[in-house]
């Protein structure tokens, strides 16, 4: 029960009701496409300043070897305020059979601040990241886009592809993976789709007219020479100081978007070329400008357009109002009362 005030009379309300969708439910009940939705809708609203995300913390706890942390936000447009807190436990799969990226999404009622929904993260975040690169694709990439370049391929790689392949008519996957061995997942999805996929070389990817980079590196892969003309790239790995996967040089040949500009020139892949003075921070521009349509985007079919994904906590709590809406509506959340 909570206490509003409206002029001298104080009146009562029932409190917001408090929902939980735990991890296990999430696969039957968000869709790539309602991902795509919540994510593409909340980057706009970040554009027009109706959204913000705070700022991050990261934090090695110093047990488990584990990296934790929260990134929160608040969308005006979407009532949605919250944070997802979570991060990684390198020894979580060999020691106790979890996945090592372990995440959380709690939602708060705008109004009072009190509980709304806790809702399972790891799916969610695997989702909500496929469907940035996604709508960068959407928005920037050539409408004749026909070969699909992979880099990495590890757990959120065959996310990514399986998203990106709904934006094009796409008609070959081509892959590149520091361990080989882990490019039968990129050619498994590609199969799905019906669509050849070849392992090539770094230089291979010059035939590629969208790439996705997605790996855990700490230093530059793709060189800026081995883009193409009129390449769309999504680089999406990097979301931590430190971690690179392009060379700079490909941002100065590149017009440059992101999810957010704050993270892109601290922790995503612009942190580089900004540091080494290649480009300067306003020359990243948002994702969610290009949406509202307050930004051209790709401007000719030669121009290289990339994507600079660090992963913001509007994406996570956009998508998790979303399956709290569909787990309240399939009567799967239960309702606590807290
Ligand atoms: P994973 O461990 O399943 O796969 C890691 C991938 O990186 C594999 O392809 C592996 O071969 C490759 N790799 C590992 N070390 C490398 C190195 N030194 N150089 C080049 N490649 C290397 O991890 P994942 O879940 O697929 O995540 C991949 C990356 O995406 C991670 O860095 C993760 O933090 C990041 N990520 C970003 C977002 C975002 O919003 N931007 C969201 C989720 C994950």
């Amino acid at each position: 029960m909570r206490l509003l005030r409206a002029g001298a009379v104080i009146f009562s309300k029932e409190r917001t009701d408090m929902w939980i969708v735990p991890e296990r439910e999430i696969a039957g009940l968000m869709t790539r496409q309602a991902a795509f939705d919540a994510v593409e809708r909340v980057f706009a609203a970040m554009a027009s300043d109706a959204a913000y995300n705070f700022p991050v913390i990261r934090e090695a706890i110093g047990h488990a070897d584990a990296l934790y942390g929260f990134k929160g936000g608040f969308d005006r447009t979407g009532l949605t305020l919250g944070l997802k807190a979570g991060g990684y436990w390198p020894n979580n799969l060999a020691q106790h059979g979890l996945i090592n990226h372990q995440s959380t999404v709690f939602l708060f009622d705008p109004d009072t601040g009190q509980p709304a929904a806790m809702v399972g993260g790891n799916l969610l975040t695997a989702l909500r990241t496929a469907a940035a690169s996604s709508v960068s694709i959407k928005h920037l990439a050539r409408p004749d886009a026909r070969v699909l370049g992979m880099i990495g391929a590890g757990h959120q790689a065959t996310f990514q592809l399986r998203a990106a392949l709904e934006q094009r008519d796409f008609e070959k996957v081509i892959g590149w993976n520091l361990h080989p061995e882990m490019l039968p997942n990129l050619e498994q999805v590609a199969a799905e789709a019906g669509l050849p996929f070849e392992a090539v070389s770094l230089d291979g990817m010059r035939v590629a007219d969208v790439i996705i980079s997605i790996t855990s590196s700490f230093e530059a892969i793709l060189g800026a020479d081995q883009v193409s003309p009129g390449t769309h790239i999504a680089c999406m790995g990097t979301d931590t100081k430190g971690k690179q996967e392009v060379d700079p040089a490909l941002l100065a040949r590149a017009t440059v978007f992101t999810d957010e500009v704050a993270q892109s020139v601290s922790i995503g892949e612009a942190q580089h070329a900004v540091a080494q003075g290649v480009i300067a921070a306003s020359d990243v521009h948002q994702l969610g400008a290009v949406i509202n349509g307050a930004h051209p985007g790709r401007q000719n079919d030669s121009e290289i357009t990339l994507f600079d994904g660090t992963g913001v906590g509007l994406q996570d709590l956009a998508v998790a109002a979303r399956v709290v809406d569909l787990a309240v509506a399939n009567g799967i959340a239960t309702k606590v009362d807290f």
